[in-house]
């Protein structure tokens, strides 16, 4: 969960990721904010557009589904065309429980529940020009600006690629985007793991990166742990009576639901289980052994 991008963050998060943007005249301020919510926002989500004139029909829309319909249109050239900015008609309504897969980064969500969420006010929403016959190909430049504005998006939200759905993943309504979002998203993260386009050598990471949910298993012993409960105490989250202590326990879990529920978290969300984008927010000190200790 996270406050949205000002516009000019998502540019430079955009060129930093080595996207060849052209920005639309009034991109900035084309978008349907007056019908509702805009943010927090939980990830991206992914659409082909299905037919032809895609760039008007992305900025205008139609009678029944005034545009704009994204906030980018990734034509077959690898260009990204902004063309609104902020909630755009692009999700529809989706469902809760893939929302909640999301932002926990839970990976691959679930098939989708009833239509029951607002996927507008939640999620970036950028579409794919494809006839999405089945036939008509995604050209190599085409996927690589979709892995890079995705990135770009994780990365300035310190998300990982679970945080990048397709809206057939969203709704049952729904069959875009027609290429595999499980292989879209390692490429994301493939790229997470290396540094944007462009960018200097990273400073040596300050922070314990995230050991992934499995790590997080009752009866697993680590310097790690210890560490994790001693920020969750600072932070006013702990829930120990004794501790914390170095073995995975149910004060830990209840601590750490503590956490997510500060930062917003509900329900699935808040189940006392790390994912990467509470993980990253906690800053657990470097121990020295990391996960393996
Ligand atoms: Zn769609």
């Amino acid at each position: 969960m996270a406050t949205p991008l000002t516009a000019d963050a998502l540019v430079r998060a955009l060129h930093a990721e080595g996207v060849t943007v052209r920005e639309h005249s009034g991109w900035r301020t084309h978008n349907r904010n007056h019908k509702g919510a805009w943010g927090p926002v939980h990830g991206v989500m992914l659409h082909h557009t299905a037919g032809t004139d895609s760039l008007r029909l992305c900025r205008e829309g139609t009678a029944v589904l005034p545009g704009p319909l994204c906030i980018g249109l990734v034509t077959k050239d690898g260009t990204v065309h902004l063309l609104g900015f902020g909630r755009t008609n692009h999700a529809g309504a989706g469902s809760a429980a893939v929302l909640a897969a999301v932002t926990a980064e839970r990976t691959p969500p679930p098939p989708p529940g009833p239509d029951a969420v607002d996927g507008n006010a939640r999620f970036y929403g950028f579409e794919i020009e494809n006839l999405g016959n089945g036939r008509d190909p995604y050209p190599a430049p085409q996927l690589a600006a979709v892995e890079r504005l995705s990135a770009a998006l994780c990365r300035a939200h310190g998300w990982g690629g679970a945080s990048v759905v397709g809206h057939r993943e969203w709704t049952r309504r729904k069959i875009d985007p027609t290429f595999s979002m499980t292989r879209m998203r390692a490429r994301v993260d493939s790229r997470l793991a290396a540094e944007p386009a462009g960018a200097s050598p990273p400073p040596v990471p300050s922070h314990e990166p995230f050991p992934g949910a499995a790590f997080f298993v009752p009866g697993r012993r680590s310097e790690l742990i210890t560490a994790v409960g001693e920020r969750l105490v600072a932070e006013g989250c702990g829930r120990y009576a004794v501790g914390p202590g170095p073995v995975w326990g149910r004060a830990d879990v209840l601590s750490y639901a503590a956490w997510q529920r500060r930062l917003g978290y509900t329900g699935a969300a808040a189940d006392g289980v790390p994912g990467r984008a509470s993980w990253d927010r906690l800053r657990v000190p470097r121990t020295g052994r990391g996960a393996a200790a």
